[in-house]
């Protein structure tokens, strides 16, 4: 609800507001850009000094360009800007105004691509677009960002655990060779099934009792249980002594963690 009242305020309302004051795209363009950078760009060499149009008029022998200063450009930009003054951050990069333009130039008989995708070194020099030094960096670290994505979605875990000690608890003697630990699982399932699970320790310095007996975990829920883990004392060295605890989903391993047992030392 939150996000469709948001994007019909944009859309019924605010429009380019949004793309000129909220939108980081106008502000990451400064940084991004260089002169080699392909933008929608006005053609200032071939379209200066831009005069009104007239039928079987030499715009060459008037010292005029081929923009025949129609505005058109400009009435048609969603953020009304003037694409002639150059690149501005405002600039969503609709293309509208190239459409426009070169529809004016068809009905005038002049080239098309007054207004066209080049740089601004393209347009100043007359030469052809090259993949710049900047542009491979970019495409480099695309595809090294599109990769950790794609990496971190693989490794994404079904079942997310979070292993902690009790809050203002710590180690209980039991008997003269047992220490008890009380710790809190939470467990997330992120499928969209429900799942059997089991936790058990891994390391063979421990035994562990979740209580309220076996785990049952809906799709999408969260559980949280308390655990009591048992440690014999002849493992104990230090007040802290490492524990390897598992997460087991419907009979097979897929998570592990370690949690710190806190023992009297000795
Ligand atoms: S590309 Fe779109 S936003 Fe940019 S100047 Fe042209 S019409 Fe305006
Ligand atoms: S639409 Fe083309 S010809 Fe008309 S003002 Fe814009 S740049 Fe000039």
């Amino acid at each position: 609800m939150v996000f469709t009242t948001v994007f019909f305020a944009v859309f019924a309302w605010f429009r380019e507001q949004v793309c000129t004051t909220v939108c980081p795209y106008g502000r990451l363009q400064g940084v991004l850009l260089d002169k080699k950078s392909v933008v929608v760009a006005y053609d200032k060499v071939r379209g200066e000094h831009r005069g009104s149009f007239r039928k079987d008029e030499d715009r060459a022998e008037k010292g005029k360009g081929d923009c025949i200063d129609c505005g058109l450009c400009l009435h048609v930009c969603p953020t009304g800007i003037d694409i002639r003054n150059g690149t501005q951050l405002e600039c969503v990069s609709c293309t509208l105004c190239m459409d426009a333009c070169d529809s004016m130039m068809d009905k005038v008989g002049l080239e098309k691509g007054l207004i066209r995708y080049d740089s601004e070194e393209g347009i100043s020099t007359g030469t052809k677009w090259k993949l710049s030094a900047r542009a491979k960096a970019y495409i480099v670290l695309m595809f090294a960002i599109v990769g950790l994505l794609v990496a971190l979605i693989l490794n994404r875990s079904e079942i997310e655990m979070n292993v902690l000690g009790l809050r203002g608890t710590t180690y209980t003697k039991v008997n003269d060779s047992t220490i008890v630990n009380i710790f809190k699982a939470t467990l997330l399932n992120k499928t969209n099934e429900d799942h059997e699970l089991t936790l058990s320790v891994l390391s063979d310095n421990a035994s562990l009792e979740v209580v309220g007996g076996p785990i049952h975990i809906e799709k999408g829920k969260r559980v949280e249980r308390q655990l009591l883990i048992k440690m014999h004392t002849k493992y104990i060295r230090s007040s802290i002594t490492p524990v390897n605890i598992g997460l087991s989903m419907d009979g097979e391993l897929i998570e592990e963690e370690e949690v710190n047992f806190s023992g009297p030392g000795f």
